[in-house]
């Protein structure tokens, strides 16, 4: 390394134009550098050779980055895109709308539609409608799948890419994160908001005349199974006066948001019905729900995953307008139940519970509504003003419950004269009078249930075999 050091230094002291402590000196100095790069270049053809090749290389590199810079600026200027998150509800209204006009647009179809879908790349999306009489059917839609797809909307191309992130998921669903990018002309970008009108328009006259249920999917609501028709309330026939009191009930505390808001008083009311099983408590309250055109959460505390912190979280951020459900209630807290077979217990304490009932003092709109078959089994604690406002016994057949259900499902058919079917409802109701059932009680599912499988007068004939004692 020394001896690299000397010698250096002696070729800088020896170089014409630069003195000893390697400073320039100002005479001839530039014709001097001249005359050793010319002696090193000038004369050596590998030196031209490479000078010419890097200045091809650098035209080349600021040819493109001119292109590339010029196309951006163009795209910019002639281009607009519009990002949609999967995040967003948008999302699956697009996607729906999209697959939608493909299918309208199909070659078999006489309707001229607007937009068209020509890929190569499509998702399956399925999904489970379930009836009301337990039935259920299975529907799919082929939507567009990641990758680029051309559409025509209001007489302009669009470009529509639909985007996957493999490297993150979302936390709560375990679901990709997902892009859609729609791009067109900057001249027709108020056909955007248009489409996501319809978009959206389309989606909700999917629901109109539906009510949607929703189940806690980590710490979101999400959609569970197709939209249900709705049930109209009268056919959950209760007994007298028990529907149109919580019907009021409920109609009333959703007047009366600014008195809440005026006296500072968190908005929520909660409600629980409690009766034997098969009396028509979760009929009703989804009845009821469809007839406000509210949707349902259906929570179940029992579920695996679920701690306090979740149950806060999802009671707090429900979605507007919906009644959230909670079902056997009693259950979540009763240890023989906690404990599933490979020891799993629910995670949802107590007092989690009662702390989420309460809940953070908030002008959201809140209303909650509890089942249980077992009253008795219930702790004081929840079933006190605040969070239980309004508690019904809703109980196995009344006479008259009876009575009206017969006339329901047999009123207005053809086979039965419309006097007899009064004459044989009153039998009903003669029939299912504590004397004539010697104190046993029969529930509206299995009187449901009887009067579905046997004409008018096999069912009175069999009504009196199917009272049961009544179960504490
Ligand atoms: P619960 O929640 O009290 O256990 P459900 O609402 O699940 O009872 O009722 C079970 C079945 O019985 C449903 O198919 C429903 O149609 C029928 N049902 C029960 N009670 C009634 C009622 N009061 N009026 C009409 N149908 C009823």
């Amino acid at each position: 390394m020394a001896v690299h050091g000397a010698s250096l230094e002696g070729q800088v002291a020896n170089a014409p134009g630069l003195s000893s402590t390697g400073l320039a000196i100002p005479q001839d100095a530039g014709a001097a550098s001249s005359s050793i790069i010319n002696s090193l270049i000038g004369d050596n053809p590998y030196f031209q050779a490479g000078f010419g090749l890097m200045g091809v290389g650098v035209g080349l590199t600021v040819l493109r980055q001119g292109l590339v810079f010029g196309t951006t600026a163009l795209r910019r200027r002639l281009l607009v895109s519009l990002e949609v998150n999967n995040k967003d509800r948008a999302y699956e209204w697009f996607l729906a709308w999209l697959a939608h006009n493909a299918q309208s647009a199909a070659p078999t179809s006489s309707r001229r539609a607007e937009s068209w879908l020509r890929s190569h790349q499509l998702s399956v999306e399925t999904a489970v409608e379930q009836r009301s009489n337990g039935s259920s059917s299975v529907l799919f839609r082929l939507v567009a799948g990641p990758g680029t797809h051309w559409f025509k909307y209001g007489g302009a191309w669009m470009q529509m890419k639909r985007e996957r992130e493999t490297r993150s998921m979302q936390l709560t669903s375990g679901t990709p994160w997902e892009t859609v990018t729609v791009t067109t002309l900057s001249r027709d970008r108020h056909l955007f908001s248009k489409l996501l009108t319809e978009a959206r328009d389309l989606a909700l006259r999917g629901q109109e005349g539906k009510l949607v249920i929703r189940t806690a999917w980590g710490i979101e609501w999400k959609p569970f199974g197709q939209p249900r028709r709705k049930r109209p309330l009268h056919s959950v026939v209760l007994d007298t006066g028990v529907s149109e009191k919580v019907e009021q009930d409920v109609k009333a505390f959703l007047r009366r948001r600014q008195w809440y808001a005026d006296r500072g008083i968190p908005y929520r009311r909660g409600y629980l019905l409690h009766g034997p099983p098969g009396s028509g408590k979760t009929s009703y309250i989804q009845a009821l729900a469809g007839s406000l055109s509210y949707d349902i959460c259906l929570l179940n505390l029992s579920e695996r995953g679920l701690g306090d912190d979740k149950l806060n979280h999802l009671l707090s951020n429900a979605p507007e307008r919906s009644f959230i459900l909670i079902e056997d209630v009693d259950a979540a807290f009763n240890k023989r139940v906690q404990t599933s077979e490979d020891g799993y217990q629910s995670s949802v304490t107590f007092s989690g519970f009662l702390n989420a009932l309460d809940g953070v003092a908030s002008g959201e709109e809140r209303i909650i509504f509890m089942t249980t078959n077992h009253f008795g089994k219930l702790d004081p604690a929840l079933i006190r003003p605040g969070r239980v406002d309004l508690s019904v016994l809703v109980d196995n057949a009344s006479p008259t419950q009876a009575r009206t259900l017969f006339t329901r499902f047999y009123g207005g058919s053809e086979s039965v004269q419309p006097e007899l079917v009064e004459r044989m409802g009153q039998q009903v109701e003669g029939l299912t009078t504590k004397e004539m059932s010697n104190g046993r009680e029969i529930s509206m599912a299995a009187l449901q249930g009887l009067f579905i499988r046997n004409s008018a007068q096999d069912a009175v004939k069999t009504l009196p075999e199917l009272f049961v004692e009544r179960r504490t």
